[in-house]
C-alpha cells in the first residue's frame, strides 16, 4: 500500500480521490491533500488533511510514496523528492501511471537524467538553472553537446587533456574518457591532481591537446598572461575551450576595485576582477589563438535548449 499525496483540493483533486477510493483502494491510499490555499491549509476536507507545499517539504520523504503530478511544478518539491525517491504518478480512470521520461519538462545530456525543474542558481537567481541530479548549469549542458557534435572529444583516449578548476558534474565523465591523461588543476582547490598558477604554468610547451577552462578568467588578475601561457602549453594541433561570462558591452577592468561589495556591483560577483564584453574574443586572437565563437542556437534546436537549457557562448580556440 503506498501513501499517496494529491495536489489541490478542489475539483480535480476531489475527483482523483474519488477515482483512487472506488479504483485504486488496494494500492494506495490518501493521505494528504497540497494546496496552496491559505483557507483550506490545516484542515480537513472528507477526512484527509490539506498541507502546505511548506508542510510537505518538512515531512520524511518515509510519509509518501506517491504525489500527483501538479506538484512538480516547483523545484524545492522537485528536488524533495528526488531526495527522498518518491514517484509522480498520473491517475486516470483507466489506471495509475508512474511517471516517466516524456512527461518531464528538463532533461540533463550530462547525468542523463530527467526532472520536472532544474533548480534556481546564481547571485542573481536564475530559474531552471541547475540540475538537482549532477549539479550542472546551463553552460555546462551546452558545452557537454558542443563536445559531443563539434569536436573530437569523445574520439579516444591517448591525447592529454588539461582542466582547470574541475566542474563536479563533468569530472568522472572526463576521467572516463582520458583516465591517467586528463590533468585537473587549481591554485586553491584541494582535490585536483595538479595545484596551478594559470598565469605561470608549470608544463613546458605543446604539452596538451586539449584544454577546457570555463569561468575562471575573469578571477585572474592578468587574464592576458594567462592566455600566453595557454597558447604556450597548447600543442599546434590541439584546441582549447577558454569561456567567459560576457556581461557587459566592453571589457571593463580596475584594478583599484578591491572590495568584495563593490566588485560584485560592478563586476557581477564579489571575487570577479573585471566584466567582459563581446571584445573578449580580441584578447584572445591577441595573443595567437584562432577563435571561433558557437551559441546554443547555432546547433540545438529550440525546443532542446529550452528541455535542457543550455546557453552561453563557447571560445573554440586552436593555435
Ligand atoms: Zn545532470
Amino acid at each position: 500500500m503506498q501513501n499517496l499525496a494529491i495536489f489541490g483540493a478542489g475539483n480535480f483533486g476531489m475527483r482523483t480521490k474519488k477515482l483512487v477510493e472506488e479504483k485504486y483502494f488496494n494500492e494506495y491510499k490518501l493521505v494528504y491533500f497540497v494546496d496552496n490555499d491559505p483557507a483550506k491549509q490545516n484542515s480537513l476536507i472528507e477526512n484527509v488533511p490539506v498541507i502546505s507545499k511548506e508542510t510537505l517539504l518538512h515531512l520524511y520523504g518515509k510519509e509518501i510514496d506517491s504525489v500527483s503530478p501538479a506538484l512538480m511544478k516547483s523545484y524545492e518539491v522537485n528536488k524533495f523528492l528526488i531526495q527522498h525517491k518518491i514517484t509522480p504518478i498520473r491517475i486516470t480512470s483507466t489506471g495509475i501511471y508512474p511517471l516517466n521520461e516524456c512527461d518531464a519538462e528538463r532533461f540533463c545530456p550530462i547525468c542523463q537524467k530527467t526532472s520536472f525543474y532544474f533548480d534556481l542558481f546564481g547571485v542573481t537567481p536564475r530559474e531552471n538553472a541547475l540540475c538537482p541530479h549532477c549539479g550542472s548549469l546551463e553552460r555546462h549542458r551546452l558545452l557537454y553537446h558542443f563536445l559531443k557534435e563539434k569536436t573530437d572529444f569523445f574520439a579516444g583516449n591517448c591525447r592529454k587533456m588539461l582542466h582547470i578548476a574541475p566542474e563536479a558534474c563533468f569530472e568522472s565523465l572526463f576521467e572516463k574518457q582520458f583516465e591517467k591523461n586528463y590533468i585537473t588543476a587549481d591554485l586553491y582547490k584541494p582535490n585536483v591532481k595538479v595545484k596551478m598558477d594559470i598565469m605561470d604554468i608549470q608544463y613546458e610547451d605543446d604539452t596538451f591537446d586539449i584544454i577546457y577552462c570555463s569561468h575562471v578568467l575573469e578571477h585572474v588578475a592578468d587574464d592576458r598572461k594567462a592566455m600566453k601561457e595557454f597558447f604556450r602549453i597548447l600543442k599546434k594541433d590541439g584546441w582549447a575551450i577558454l569561456n567567459v561570462p560576457i556581461i557587459r558591452d566592453k571589457t571593463y577592468e580596475d584594478p583599484s576595485i578591491t572590495a568584495p561589495e563593490e566588485r560584485e556591483k560592478i563586476f557581477g560577483q564579489y571575487d570577479h576582477v573585471r566584466a567582459y564584453g563581446p571584445d573578449y574574443i580580441d584578447r584572445l586572437r591577441e595573443v595567437g589563438f584562432s577563435v571561433e565563437v558557437t551559441c546554443a542556437k547555432d546547433f540545438l534546436s529550440e525546443s532542446d535548449i529550452e528541455r535542457m537549457r543550455a546557453f552561453g557562448e563557447i571560445y573554440f580556440c586552436t593555435v
